[in-house]
């Protein structure tokens, strides 16, 4: 019997995440409906519970990196059952280690965060989130993704424009990071914006052979809409003076890294090179059920925190809980998440 599911068995939780297909997801849905309680709920989405929270708080978190303005800005969280963040695991390794950092073992709840600079010449997101139209595109996943669709209204309340943003960074296609680029009427979110992403990543979503499923299905509707406005950027390229595009292929084929420099300062945008905060650093070589090369994705992860810690770099993470800033830290066999002490001084 499943610890995430008294219908669902821990074999099949692990396959569910491992292999997203149609059939695999209907099962997957029920079993997160069952865990959230969802499927006894009245009508209360996850989406009316994260409106309910939007109007009470505005997170974006401003914070400097040398002389860029940078914001980390959360679109809301996904859910997933944590059986998923160690698909090399067995489910109950990762629920004792959850259950040990004083997390629920059943369930993730993870933050989705983008990152924003204003460089002085530009200004840059760093992923688009996923609206709640889109997350309805996720057919029986669509209740675990609803969480989403908050960035758009965040950047506003925040005074930062959409169409004021002049460069949108696709670090990967997954419906998380591209599911936000346009509206429920397939209007551009970001009117004036050209975008960039890894070339291996924009053909991997339009081949002909690209997953039959809901992620492909998002990823081809948001890529549709950008038209002749992606340019493809590369490891090593210089997105714009002091941004520099690092390799992370792993998670997907064109996943994309950053290493932001202004001054003295630098600052890492890892992406999802590790799905959370506790099991990735703790268990780097945990395999995510959504790295499509986890070999690769456990080098490129074990291979950015060394780098991290060794450095002292400031870093980002599209799903450690918001604001996602922090420092890697070694302790020994693998590392630590020490996020930065709340600057109040830096929130005007
Ligand atoms: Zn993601």
């Amino acid at each position: 019997m499943c610890i995430l599911c008294p219908k669902l068995t821990q074999k099949a939780a692990t396959e569910i995440l491992a292999n997203p297909g149609r059939r695999n997801l209907m099962r997957g849905a029920a079993a997160v409906a069952v865990l959230t309680g969802l499927a006894g709920m009245p009508r209360m989405s996850m989406a009316e519970t994260a409106a309910a929270t939007e109007a009470l708080s505005t997170p974006v978190y401003r914070f400097p990196v040398g002389s860029f303005q940078c914001a980390s800005i959360s679109d809301g969280a996904l859910t997933f059952p944590s059986a998923g963040y160690g698909a090399n695991a067995k489910p109950e390794e990762v629920g004792a280690l959850l259950k040990a950092n004083f997390l629920p073992p059943d369930l993730v709840r993870n933050s989705t965060n983008s990152l924003y600079i204003d460089t002085g010449s530009h200004k840059i997101l760093f992923d688009s989130g996923l609206t709640r139209e889109f997350a309805k595109l996720a057919g029986p996943l669509a209740e675990a993704l609803s969480g989403m669709g908050l960035l758009k209204a965040r950047l506003e309340a925040a005074g930062l424009t959409p169409g004021d943003i002049d460069m949108v960074v696709i670090t990967h296609g997954h419906p998380d990071h591209i599911g936000g680029l346009t509206d429920g009427n397939g209007t551009p979110i970001f009117a004036n914006a050209q975008y960039f992403m890894a070339k291996a990543e924009f053909d991997f979503w339009q081949a002909a052979n690209a997953p039959d499923d809901f992620s492909t299905t998002i990823a081809k509707k948001g890529l549709a809409a950008l038209g002749n406005k992606v340019s493809f950027i590369a490891p090593g390229d210089e997105l714009v003076p002091g941004i520099k595009v690092l390799d992370a292929a792993g998670h997907t084929p064109g996943h994309l890294c950053f290493e932001i420099t202004s001054g003295s300062d630098l600052l890492l945008h890892l992406t999802d090179a590790s799905g959370h905060y506790i099991i990735g650093l703790a268990e780097p070589d945990w395999a995510l059920a959504f790295d499509m090369d986890p070999a690769k994705a456990v080098a490129v992860r074990r291979q950015l925190f060394d780098r991290a810690a060794t450095e002292g770099a400031l870093t980002f993470a599209s799903h450690f809980p918001w604001p996602a800033i922090g420092h890697v830290k070694a302790d020994g066999k693998a590392w630590e998440w020490q996020p930065v002490p709340w600057e109040w001084s830096l929130q005007g």
